[in-house]
């Protein structure tokens, strides 16, 4: 297989001010290609560190490193200059490349108005036109360009990116059209991936089904599985061999057949596609208590949405839902805020007062206060009302923290929308 590291620089991404968009990110584009991702490690803008972690990477025997950051024109942008050190390159002016940085720099300065000329960004511009001897480099996306140095016997081929995400993303079309990183692509083994969405069972009980597999499928050990519990659904993506399609039916059959009710997809679509799909022709409205708008948040999430989202109230007190969604008050009095009987009055509100045809409703305690034995934290109800006058109504307990429990009931709102 062909192996690959990931370097992410930047002092601001290791002490965790700002959340590293680069490795995961790269991380997908290896994978598409087939490409075994050994590691992300991170380091803050100091030299050694990062020379440490090029150090090790080689060591470990990788192919291809990737790095992100310190490529700007300040002193403290030093990635360059390690990676040349660490290859054993000199630094040299590459003209080409200082001429179409100073292009950029001079139409961003002449946008801005400023006309004093490249005098006082040249030596900026310089230095971020040196370049390790021999290197490829790639037009800048900002004013940073993307840097190759192809490996040797001993050492990866090091490909030298940006910081800024939107200029790492706009510049990988071009990175991978470099001859030296091409050819590392082309190297890869070509697998097929897919993927199965199931809701509601637990880890443990797929580990079950895993080992059975294993067990009595032949070609089994040509499949790579890797199992994922997030937002209580568990996503199971497969890596599959040239060659190994009936391992991985066998596989999707053995699934079907022990966990086929809990099965939303097996095509890769996520239960907001599969939303998104069922809305397109309707009307939805929303009437949030506990998840204060993140399932109004979720179904906007993607563009188009305005087709068939209308709109939404986020009903946090007793007051909100009798005032605006015509909650009776007695309702509430009687059987509490968190019960399907006022889920079912909040989504046939909304319905009416959205003039929606599909309403979704949520009321629950996501503590960590306010539970009781009756009802304890985590307690959620929910509402469905239709236009043809159907109410459908559930509730579940969900574990987990405050911010754990909003988010698991949106996912389930989504997945009783799906239903
Ligand atoms: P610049 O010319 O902007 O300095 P650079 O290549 O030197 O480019 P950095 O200085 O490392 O990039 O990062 C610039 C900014 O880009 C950071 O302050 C941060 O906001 C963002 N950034 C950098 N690396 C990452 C990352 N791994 N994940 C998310 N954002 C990042
Ligand atoms: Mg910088």
């Amino acid at each position: 297989s062909v192996r690959a590291g990931i370097v992410v620089t930047g002092t601001e991404v290791l002490t965790g001010r700002v959340a590293d968009a680069n490795g995961p990110w790269l991380a997908g584009r290896l994978g598409d290609a087939g490409i075994e991702l050994a590691h992300i490690t991170v380091c803050g803008d100091r030299p050694a560190d990062m020379e440490a972690q090029l150090r090790f990477l080689a060591d470990d025997g990788v192919d291809l490193i990737l790095t992100s950051g310190g490529l700007g024109p300040t002193a403290d942008d030093l990635t360059v200059e390690i990676v040349a050190r660490f290859t054993g390159r000199e630094l040299v002016l590459d003209t080409a490349l200082e001429e179409t940085i100073s292009a950029i720099v001079n139409r961003w300065m002449a946008a801005r108005g400023d006309t004093t000329g490249l005098d006082s960004v040249a030596a900026a511009t310089r230095k971020q036109a040196m370049i390790p001897a021999g290197a490829q480099w790639v037009t800048p996306t900002g004013t940073a360009p993307g840097v190759v140095v192809s490996g040797t016997d001993t050492l990866p081929t090091v490909v030298v990116l940006p910081g800024p995400p939107p200029e790492l993303q706009a510049m990988w079309p071009a990175v991978v059209e470099v001859p030296a990183v091409a050819a590392i692509l082309a190297s890869a083994p070509q697998q097929r991936q897919e993927t199965v969405r199931m809701i509601g069972v637990p880890e443990s009980e797929l580990a079950v089904t895993l080992r059975t597999a294993e067990s009595t499928i032949s070609g089994f050990d040509r499949l790579e599985i890797t199992t994922c519990l997030r937002r209580a659904e568990l996503e199971i993506v497969t890596r599959i061999d040239t060659g190994a399609d009936d391992a991985y039916a066998a596989l999707l059959d053995l699934l079907r057949a022990e966990h086929g009710r809990a099965i939303f997809s097996v095509d890769g679509s996520t239960v907001d596609d599969q939303v998104a799909g069922l809305l397109s022709g309707r009307l939805i409205a929303t009437a949030e208590s506990c998840t204060a708008g993140l399932v109004a948040g979720r179904l906007t999430d993607r563009a188009g949405s305005s087709a068939y989202v209308v709109g939404g109230a986020v009903a946090y007190s007793n007051e909100i839902k009798t005032d605006v969604l015509g909650v009776d008050a007695d309702l509430i009095a009687a059987h509490g805020a968190v019960s399907e009987q006022v889920a079912a009055a909040m989504a046939t509100g909304a319905l009416r007062r959205f003039g929606a045809d599909t309403a979704i409703s949520t009321t629950g305690i996501a503590g960590p206060g306010g539970g009781t034995p009756e009802k304890p934290v985590g307690t959620v109800c929910f509402g469905i009302a239709l236009g043809d006058g159907t109410v459908v109504t559930r509730t579940l307990v969900l574990p987990g923290s405050r911010a754990d429990v909003r988010d698991r009931s949106t996912s389930v709102a989504l997945h009783l929308l799906r239903q």
